[in-house]
């Protein structure tokens, strides 16, 4: 079991042990998957680590191994889900970049014709 130390006050750590309900999508060892509560596109995924990291200024090589899990999950994930059009993936760092929860987190979003604005 791969699950590292959870935070008691992070939503996405409570999601993670179920103690707060969402829609899964994937879960392994090492990741949990679940539709985002306000999608921002017809297809909105949220894939974070079962451990509590902040965010990607605080991946290192202890918890790497996660994030390696989070982008082979990504990719079953896009077949599972049928995004064969193309998907853009997100993660927020920080106060300027937006991010509103603290607990790493990668979006998928898909199902529509994104622009090239920022990106
Ligand atoms: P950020 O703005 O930090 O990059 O993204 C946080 C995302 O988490 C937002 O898109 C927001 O809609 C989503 N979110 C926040 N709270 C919950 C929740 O309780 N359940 C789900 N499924 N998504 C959440
Ligand atoms: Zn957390």
């Amino acid at each position: 079991m791969a699950t590292g130390k959870l935070k008691d006050d992070c939503i996405f750590c409570k999601i993670i042990k179920g103690e707060i309900p969402s829609t899964k999508v994937y879960e392994d060892d090492y990741v949990f998957s679940f539709r985002d509560i306000n999608p921002q596109a017809p297809t909105h995924i949220l894939v974070v680590p079962k451990t509590h990291i902040r965010s990607c200024a605080e991946i290192d090589e202890a918890n790497a191994e996660y994030v390696s899990h989070i982008f082979t999950a990504i990719a079953k994930i896009a077949k599972s889900e049928g995004l064969d059009k193309g998907f853009r993936v997100i993660s927020n760092a920080g106060k300027d970049a937006g991010q509103t929860v603290d607990h790493l987190h990668f979006h998928i979003l898909a199902g529509v014709k994104m622009g090239e604005g920022l990106l």
